[in-house]
């Protein structure tokens, strides 16, 4: 298992988890790896690995799939540290797919008020109408506002693509 330090073009550092550098490189080519912050997929590793998995050899120059192995008598168990890749990324897809689902699921059950959000979401919080699913659009301000006042608002992302993405 491979801990890398990354930075999207934006320069949000995060850390990505990999099998080994060709696992990193091969996600990265089919832009699977992606910015937590912004999304963006020109991602780039920065030099420092802190937890780089040298085992016994730290020798500079390619050593391809040798950080794969752990070092006998500590951490996970080898078959362990097989499955995780892609089970891994078993879970990643299957939380983009429920997430991309259920953003899915909020846009059909609720009603899209546009930019009257904020203003709807007041009246429904004070009891003026009936409380219903809404959505649309507000500004941080109007947002923060709304949950100064104790309404829950919740901001929600959703794909420009939403509707016809994943199968
Ligand atoms: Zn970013």
């Amino acid at each position: 298992m491979k801990v890398l330090d990354l930075h999207c073009l934006q320069q949000h550092v995060f850390e990505g988890w990999f099998a080994s550098e060709d696992d990193f490189q091969s996600q990265l080519s089919r832009s699977l790896v992606q910015c937590p912050v912004c999304g963006d997929t020109s991602i780039t590793k920065r030099l420092s690995a802190p937890r780089l998995n040298l085992g016994a050899r730290p020798e500079p120059g390619p050593a391809p799939q040798a950080s794969a192995s752990a070092p006998a008598g500590q951490g996970p168990a080898k078959a362990e540290i097989e499955a995780l890749p892609a089970q891994s990324r078993e879970r990643l897809q299957a939380l983009q797919a429920s997430w991309l689902r259920w953003s899915r699921e909020v846009a059909r059950q609720s009603e899209d008020v546009g930019e009257r959000f904020a203003e709807e979401a007041r009246r429904m919080h004070y009891g003026e109408i009936d409380e219903r699913s809404i959505r649309g659009q507000a500004t941080a301000e109007q947002a923060m506002e709304l949950l100064d006042e104790g309404i829950a608002v919740m901001p929600l992302a959703l794909p420009e693509s939403s509707s016809e993405t994943l199968q």
